[in-house]
Protein backbone atom coordinates (compact mmCIF):
# COMPACT_ATOMS: atom_id res chain seq x y z
CA UNK A 1 0.00 0.00 0.00
CA UNK A 2 2.46 2.88 1.14
CA UNK A 3 5.28 1.26 -0.23
CA UNK A 4 3.41 2.20 -3.78
CA UNK A 5 3.09 5.22 -3.97
CA UNK A 6 5.61 7.26 -5.90
CA UNK A 7 7.79 10.54 -5.31
CA UNK A 8 5.18 12.55 -6.42
CA UNK A 9 2.19 11.70 -4.26
CA UNK A 10 4.57 11.51 -1.20
CA UNK A 11 5.51 14.67 -1.16
CA UNK A 12 1.93 15.87 -2.00
CA UNK A 13 0.68 14.17 1.18
CA UNK A 14 3.02 15.58 3.47
CA UNK A 15 2.77 18.79 2.30
CA UNK A 16 -0.64 18.85 3.10
CA UNK A 17 -0.28 17.48 6.37
CA UNK A 18 2.65 20.10 6.55
CA UNK A 19 -0.19 22.86 5.53
CA UNK A 20 -2.66 21.74 8.00
CA UNK A 21 -0.41 22.03 11.02
CA UNK A 22 1.44 25.53 10.12
CA UNK A 23 -0.59 27.08 7.35
CA UNK A 24 0.31 28.04 3.99
CA UNK A 25 3.19 30.39 4.70
CA UNK A 26 5.34 27.42 6.37
CA UNK A 27 8.23 27.51 4.57
CA UNK A 28 11.30 26.48 4.99
CA UNK A 29 10.36 22.77 5.49
CA UNK A 30 12.41 21.77 8.59
CA UNK A 31 13.12 18.28 6.76
CA UNK A 32 15.38 16.75 9.84
CA UNK A 33 12.27 16.95 11.98
CA UNK A 34 9.74 16.01 9.51
CA UNK A 35 11.85 12.82 9.24
CA UNK A 36 12.29 11.94 12.58
CA UNK A 37 8.48 12.52 13.59
CA UNK A 38 6.53 11.29 10.45
CA UNK A 39 8.43 7.99 10.41
CA UNK A 40 7.87 7.42 14.64
CA UNK A 41 4.24 7.87 13.93
CA UNK A 42 3.91 6.15 10.70
CA UNK A 43 6.19 3.26 11.29
CA UNK A 44 7.18 3.14 14.86
CA UNK A 45 9.06 -0.38 13.83
CA UNK A 46 11.36 1.16 11.93
CA UNK A 47 11.93 4.76 12.73
CA UNK A 48 14.62 6.97 11.57
CA UNK A 49 16.20 8.39 15.09
CA UNK A 50 19.24 10.01 13.67
CA UNK A 51 19.71 12.80 11.43
CA UNK A 52 23.88 14.05 11.61
CA UNK A 53 26.62 15.36 9.68
CA UNK A 54 29.44 12.97 8.86
CA UNK A 55 32.51 12.21 7.35
CA UNK A 56 31.54 10.53 4.13
CA UNK A 57 34.09 11.16 1.42
CA UNK A 58 32.92 10.79 -2.27
CA UNK A 59 29.03 11.16 -1.09
CA UNK A 60 27.00 13.48 -0.16
CA UNK A 61 24.13 11.35 2.29
CA UNK A 62 23.62 8.17 3.03
CA UNK A 63 20.61 6.01 4.41
CA UNK A 64 21.71 3.60 6.71
CA UNK A 65 20.07 0.70 9.03
CA UNK A 66 21.67 0.59 12.58
CA UNK A 67 22.96 -2.28 12.32
CA UNK A 68 22.32 -3.55 15.72
CA UNK A 69 18.75 -5.14 14.18
CA UNK A 70 16.95 -2.88 15.92
CA UNK A 71 14.80 -1.88 12.95
CA UNK A 72 16.28 2.12 13.51
CA UNK A 73 17.47 4.17 10.45
CA UNK A 74 19.57 7.08 10.32
CA UNK A 75 20.43 9.65 7.84
CA UNK A 76 23.65 11.32 7.36
CA UNK A 77 24.79 13.68 5.33
CA UNK A 78 28.40 14.75 4.53
CA UNK A 79 29.92 17.56 7.08
CA UNK A 80 31.53 19.14 4.09
CA UNK A 81 28.60 20.38 2.93
CA UNK A 82 28.84 24.22 3.79
CA UNK A 83 25.31 25.01 2.55
CA UNK A 84 22.17 24.71 4.35
CA UNK A 85 20.67 24.77 1.17
CA UNK A 86 22.50 21.27 0.34
CA UNK A 87 21.91 20.12 3.57
CA UNK A 88 18.18 19.96 3.35
CA UNK A 89 18.05 18.57 -0.33
CA UNK A 90 20.47 16.08 0.65
CA UNK A 91 18.44 15.05 3.91
CA UNK A 92 14.87 15.40 2.08
CA UNK A 93 16.55 12.98 -0.95
CA UNK A 94 17.36 10.77 1.82
CA UNK A 95 14.14 10.69 3.43
CA UNK A 96 13.01 9.90 0.18
CA UNK A 97 14.95 7.01 -0.44
CA UNK A 98 13.54 6.19 3.02
CA UNK A 99 9.89 6.42 2.18
CA UNK A 100 10.29 4.85 -1.13
CA UNK A 101 13.03 1.93 -1.43
CA UNK A 102 13.58 1.03 2.03
CA UNK A 103 11.96 -2.31 1.62
CA UNK A 104 13.62 -3.25 -1.85
CA UNK A 105 17.31 -2.10 -0.48
CA UNK A 106 17.34 -3.04 3.62
CA UNK A 107 20.91 -1.85 3.49
CA UNK A 108 20.36 1.72 2.74
CA UNK A 109 21.72 3.65 0.15
CA UNK A 110 25.32 5.88 -0.42
CA UNK A 111 24.43 8.82 -2.86
CA UNK A 112 27.18 10.59 -4.56
CA UNK A 113 26.86 14.45 -5.63
CA UNK A 114 26.03 13.71 -9.03
CA UNK A 115 22.37 11.24 -7.67
CA UNK A 116 21.11 14.55 -6.40
CA UNK A 117 21.07 15.89 -9.87
CA UNK A 118 18.80 14.02 -11.98
CA UNK A 119 15.36 14.34 -11.81
CA UNK A 120 13.51 12.13 -14.86
CA UNK A 121 17.18 9.34 -15.60
CA UNK A 122 15.85 6.35 -16.83
CA UNK A 123 18.64 4.21 -15.54
CA UNK A 124 18.92 5.77 -12.35
CA UNK A 125 15.31 5.79 -11.69
CA UNK A 126 15.81 5.64 -7.89
CA UNK A 127 17.79 8.13 -7.72
CA UNK A 128 15.29 10.46 -9.49
CA UNK A 129 13.00 9.33 -7.59
CA UNK A 130 14.08 10.42 -4.41
CA UNK A 131 15.29 13.86 -6.40
CA UNK A 132 11.71 13.73 -6.90
CA UNK A 133 10.07 13.30 -3.80
CA UNK A 134 12.92 16.04 -2.91
CA UNK A 135 11.54 18.99 -4.67
CA UNK A 136 7.90 18.36 -4.16
CA UNK A 137 8.29 18.40 -0.67
CA UNK A 138 11.19 21.11 -0.35
CA UNK A 139 9.36 23.13 -2.96
CA UNK A 140 5.79 22.46 -3.50
CA UNK A 141 5.10 23.62 -7.38
CA UNK A 142 1.43 24.94 -5.92
CA UNK A 143 3.48 27.21 -3.48
CA UNK A 144 6.42 27.87 -6.34
CA UNK A 145 3.78 29.17 -8.85
CA UNK A 146 2.83 32.15 -6.59
CA UNK A 147 6.23 33.13 -6.54
CA UNK A 148 6.90 32.79 -10.36
CA UNK A 149 3.46 31.87 -12.44
CA UNK A 150 4.43 29.71 -15.49
CA UNK A 151 4.16 31.98 -17.84
CA UNK A 152 6.58 34.91 -16.18
CA UNK A 153 9.70 34.86 -16.94
CA UNK A 154 12.51 34.97 -14.24
CA UNK A 155 16.10 35.81 -13.44
CA UNK A 156 18.53 34.47 -11.00
CA UNK A 157 17.41 37.41 -8.22
CA UNK A 158 13.52 36.36 -8.45
CA UNK A 159 15.36 32.33 -8.24
CA UNK A 160 17.55 33.41 -5.71
CA UNK A 161 14.63 34.85 -3.66
CA UNK A 162 12.56 30.93 -3.98
CA UNK A 163 15.66 29.55 -3.21
CA UNK A 164 15.63 31.75 0.55
CA UNK A 165 12.20 30.66 0.53
CA UNK A 166 12.46 27.13 0.38
CA UNK A 167 16.25 26.91 2.15
CA UNK A 168 17.62 25.05 -0.90
CA UNK A 169 20.30 26.07 -3.52
CA UNK A 170 20.31 27.61 -6.24
CA UNK A 171 20.36 24.93 -8.67
CA UNK A 172 17.71 22.86 -7.09
CA UNK A 173 15.78 25.97 -7.18
CA UNK A 174 16.16 26.22 -10.71
CA UNK A 175 15.76 22.73 -11.58
CA UNK A 176 12.36 22.69 -10.29
CA UNK A 177 11.20 26.30 -11.68
CA UNK A 178 12.83 24.43 -15.22
CA UNK A 179 9.88 21.71 -14.35
CA UNK A 180 6.56 23.70 -14.86
CA UNK A 181 7.74 27.47 -16.51
CA UNK A 182 6.02 27.67 -19.77
CA UNK A 183 9.05 29.83 -21.26
CA UNK A 184 12.23 28.87 -23.03
CA UNK A 185 14.91 29.24 -20.85
CA UNK A 186 18.15 26.43 -20.09
CA UNK A 187 20.11 26.13 -17.22
CA UNK A 188 23.86 25.51 -18.08
CA UNK A 189 26.58 24.54 -14.63
CA UNK A 190 29.92 25.02 -15.53
CA UNK A 191 33.38 24.94 -14.30
CA UNK A 192 36.89 26.40 -15.01
CA UNK A 193 35.35 27.32 -18.25
CA UNK A 194 33.94 23.64 -19.35
CA UNK A 195 30.05 22.77 -19.02
CA UNK A 196 29.24 20.37 -16.63
CA UNK A 197 25.45 19.82 -17.45
CA UNK A 198 22.91 21.81 -18.49
CA UNK A 199 19.39 21.50 -18.43
CA UNK A 200 16.18 22.73 -20.50
CA UNK A 201 12.66 23.40 -19.93
CA UNK A 202 10.40 21.40 -21.73
CA UNK A 203 9.02 24.10 -24.18
CA UNK A 204 12.47 24.77 -24.79
CA UNK A 205 13.62 21.13 -25.58
CA UNK A 206 10.50 20.22 -27.47
CA UNK A 207 11.54 23.40 -29.98
CA UNK A 208 15.29 21.63 -30.17
CA UNK A 209 16.83 24.03 -27.64
CA UNK A 210 19.11 21.75 -25.82
CA UNK A 211 22.76 21.51 -24.89
CA UNK A 212 23.89 17.89 -25.14
CA UNK A 213 26.96 17.25 -23.08
CA UNK A 214 27.12 13.39 -21.72
CA UNK A 215 28.73 11.27 -24.27
CA UNK A 216 30.78 14.36 -26.11
CA UNK A 217 34.12 15.41 -25.56
CA UNK A 218 34.27 18.49 -22.77
CA UNK A 219 32.76 21.45 -24.78
CA UNK A 220 33.73 24.96 -23.49
CA UNK A 221 31.67 27.71 -22.49
CA UNK A 222 31.63 30.37 -25.49
CA UNK A 223 34.06 33.13 -25.11
CA UNK A 224 31.76 35.90 -25.22
CA UNK A 225 29.59 34.23 -22.41
CA UNK A 226 29.92 36.43 -18.99
CA UNK A 227 31.62 33.27 -17.09
CA UNK A 228 34.24 33.01 -19.73
CA UNK A 229 34.98 36.60 -19.39
CA UNK A 230 35.38 37.20 -15.80
CA UNK A 231 37.66 34.91 -14.52
CA UNK A 232 38.20 35.86 -10.63
CA UNK A 233 34.86 37.73 -10.84
CA UNK A 234 32.49 36.34 -8.43
CA UNK A 235 28.65 37.12 -7.71
CA UNK A 236 26.02 37.73 -10.78
CA UNK A 237 26.67 39.14 -13.58
CA UNK A 238 24.44 41.65 -15.54
CA UNK A 239 22.11 40.66 -18.16
CA UNK A 240 23.79 39.98 -21.59
CA UNK A 241 22.24 39.74 -24.57
CA UNK A 242 24.36 37.28 -27.23
CA UNK A 243 23.93 36.91 -30.47
CA UNK A 244 22.95 33.80 -33.04
CA UNK A 245 25.58 31.13 -32.63
CA UNK A 246 26.93 32.17 -29.28
CA UNK A 247 25.56 28.93 -27.17
CA UNK A 248 22.64 28.17 -29.39
CA UNK A 249 21.48 28.98 -33.05
CA UNK A 250 19.51 31.51 -31.67
CA UNK A 251 20.20 34.76 -29.67
CA UNK A 252 20.08 34.11 -25.96
CA UNK A 253 19.84 36.49 -22.49
CA UNK A 254 22.11 35.32 -20.44
CA UNK A 255 22.27 35.54 -16.65
CA UNK A 256 25.03 34.26 -15.03
CA UNK A 257 26.12 33.47 -11.36
CA UNK A 258 29.69 33.06 -10.65
CA UNK A 259 30.61 31.16 -7.22
CA UNK A 260 33.72 31.06 -5.83
CA UNK A 261 32.54 28.81 -2.99
CA UNK A 262 31.92 26.04 -5.19
CA UNK A 263 34.16 26.67 -8.21
CA UNK A 264 31.01 26.52 -9.89
CA UNK A 265 29.45 28.71 -12.47
CA UNK A 266 25.68 28.70 -13.19
CA UNK A 267 24.08 30.41 -16.28
CA UNK A 268 20.74 31.00 -17.40
CA UNK A 269 20.28 31.34 -20.59
CA UNK A 270 16.70 33.03 -21.43
CA UNK A 271 15.10 32.13 -25.53
CA UNK A 272 12.52 34.17 -27.30
CA UNK A 273 9.32 33.05 -26.89
CA UNK A 274 9.16 30.68 -29.83
CA UNK A 275 12.13 29.19 -31.14
CA UNK A 276 13.31 30.16 -34.64
CA UNK A 277 12.71 26.75 -36.37
CA UNK A 278 9.82 25.77 -33.74
CA UNK A 279 8.38 22.09 -34.56
CA UNK A 280 10.17 22.91 -37.74
CA UNK A 281 13.58 20.20 -39.01
CA UNK A 282 16.16 22.27 -39.90
CA UNK A 283 15.78 21.18 -43.80
CA UNK A 284 12.24 22.52 -43.69
CA UNK A 285 13.53 25.66 -42.31
CA UNK A 286 16.57 26.13 -44.68
CA UNK A 287 14.32 25.78 -47.50
CA UNK A 288 12.09 28.79 -46.18
CA UNK A 289 14.84 30.68 -45.47
CA UNK A 290 15.84 30.25 -49.56
CA UNK A 291 12.52 30.61 -50.33
CA UNK A 292 12.45 34.05 -48.27
CA UNK A 293 15.91 35.33 -49.71
CA UNK A 294 15.47 34.69 -53.55
CA UNK A 295 13.75 37.29 -54.53
CA UNK A 296 16.45 39.67 -53.02
CA UNK A 297 18.83 38.10 -54.55
CA UNK A 298 17.54 37.13 -58.18
CA UNK A 299 17.28 41.23 -58.69
ZN1 LIG B 1 20.22 8.64 -3.38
Amino acid sequence: MNQDKGPERWANDLSILLTQAYGPNRFPVDVSKLARDYSQQVFPEEPITRVRPRGFEGFEGALTPKPDGSGEWGIGYADSLRSKGRVNFTIAHEFGHYLLHRKKYPNGFQCRPEDMVWWDSEYNRVEAEANRFAAGLLMPLNDFRTQIPANEKADLDMLGGCAERYEVSLTAAILRWLTYTQKRAILVVSREGFILWARSSEPAFKSGAFIKVAGLPPREIPAASPVAGSPGAVGIAELKELSRGTWLDEPVVEHSLISERYDLSISLLTLQASAPAAGIGDEVTDDLVDILARPMFSR
